[in-house]
This record gives structure tokens, C-alpha cells and sequence, in this order.
């Protein structure tokens, strides 16, 4: 059977890594697609297990050379992008990708794979802004520069739930992991 592609989106501080690690755990032949991206490692990250860490100018070059399904500049002079070896590599093993990308991304990658690929959208509880600025807080690993920077971009991104084949809020941890796994399973098992 061929792979599917499962897309992850969400505002920052959604809970959204820790839902796809979570996922990834579960036996369901899934393996997670490293993106690349222009911004510096943070807290424990590792080059090829969380990102592919390029320089800004490295990063235009791959996006010139086409290496690139879909890429964005998520922030200012920040690119992030999914490569085509990337997906490729995972489909041709037989097993199913999980991306976790923006939500520009993720609808972009939708288009390109259509039932092929499930689409969720994380979304906190409300009122989500708060509630994405405190556990960024509580997470420690970003400046309050940097938080503010997310929070701004929060409400634009919230407006793309709507896109999405599927809305799961994370309220409480475990019932969102257990709502995603039921999901998950039933769209590859289809
Ligand atoms: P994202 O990948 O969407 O940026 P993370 O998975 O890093 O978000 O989660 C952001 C922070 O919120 C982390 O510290 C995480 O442990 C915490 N968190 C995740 N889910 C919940 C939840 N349901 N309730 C409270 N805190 C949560
Ligand atoms: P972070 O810096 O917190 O790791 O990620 C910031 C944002 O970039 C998140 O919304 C994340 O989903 C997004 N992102 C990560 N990889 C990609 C990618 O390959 N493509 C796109 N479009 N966005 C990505």
C-alpha cells in the first residue's frame, strides 16, 4: 500500500510537536519529515533530527535548485521549507510521512497530495492567544522578543483552522493525543 502524507499546522505553542511526537511513538509506520530551515538551533535540537539547519544564503540556493515542495518565510528573514528527497525518501520506504509545517504550508502541500494526505490543525482552548503566549512562556526556550514575534502571528494563523480537513483543540493533553491517534489510524486505515 502506498504512503500517505498526515500535515500538522498550528500557531506556535499549539502543542503541536508534542501531539506529533506522541503520534510517532504509536505503531503506525510513521516517520516524521525534517524540515530545513535558516533560523539557529534551539534549546537541544539536533542538525537532521529536528531540522536540517542551512544558512539563509545556503537556503536560496536549494530554493533556486528547486529542492523545495513547498517553502515559506515564516518570519522575517527566517525561511522554512520541506524538501522533495525528504518526502520521497519516507514514500519510497512504504511508510507514511507526518510534516509539521505552517499553515501556508500546509495547505499548499494539501493541494499538491489531495486525499492523499490528511491535513489537522492544532488549535489551543480559548481565548488561544493568552493561552499560546503562557505556555511559550512556560516552554523557556524563546526570548520574549521572540514570543512576541509568534503571538503577533497567531491571530493570522488561527483565521486557516477552517482549511483543514480536521480540527483538534488541545485542552487537555492526553484526550487531544487520543483524538489524533483515532484520526490518524481511521485516514490509514481507509
Ligand atoms: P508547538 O510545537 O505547537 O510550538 P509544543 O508542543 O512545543 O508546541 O508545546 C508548547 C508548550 O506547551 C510545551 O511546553 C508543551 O509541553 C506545552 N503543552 C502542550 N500541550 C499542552 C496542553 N494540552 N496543556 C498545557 N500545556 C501544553
Ligand atoms: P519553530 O521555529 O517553532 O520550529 O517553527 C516555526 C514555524 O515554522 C512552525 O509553524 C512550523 O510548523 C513551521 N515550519 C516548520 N517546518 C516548516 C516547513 O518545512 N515548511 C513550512 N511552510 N513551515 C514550516
Amino acid at each position: 500500500m502506498a504512503g500517505k502524507l498526515i500535515i500538522f499546522s498550528a500557531p506556535s505553542g499549539s502543542g503541536k510537536s508534542t501531539i506529533v511526537n506522541y503520534l510517532l511513538e504509536q505503531r503506525l509506520r510513521l516517520r516524521f519529515s525534517v524540515s530545513a530551515t535558516s533560523r539557529l538551533p534551539r534549546g537541544a535540537e539536533r542538525h537532521g533530527v529536528d531540522y536540517y539547519f542551512l544558512s539563509p544564503r545556503e537556503f536560496r540556493e536549494r530554493i533556486a535548485a528547486g529542492e523545495f515542495l513547498e517553502y515559506e518565510e515564516v518570519y522575517a528573514g527566517t525561511y522554512y521549507g520541506t524538501l522533495k528527497s525528504e518526502v520521497e525518501r519516507i514514500l519510497e520506504q512504504g511508510d507514511h510521512v507526518v510534516l509539521d509545517v505552517d499553515v501556508v504550508g500546509g495547505c499548499r502541500i494539501k493541494e499538491q497530495y489531495g486525499d492523499r494526505a490528511l491535513s489537522i490543525f492544532i488549535r489551543p482552548p480559548s481565548p488561544a492567544i493568552e493561552v499560546l503566549r503562557r505556555r511559550l512562556i512556560e516552554r523557556g526556550t524563546d526570548s520574549p522578543e521572540v514570543i512576541e514575534n509568534r503571538v503577533a502571528k497567531m491571530a493570522f494563523e488561527l483565521t486557516y483552522a477552517s482549511r483543514f480537513d480536521l480540527v483538534v483543540v488541545n485542552d487537555e493533553l492526553h484526550q487531544a493525543q487520543a483524538e489524533a491517534f483515532d484520526h490518524v489510524k481511521a485516514f490509514l486505515e481507509r
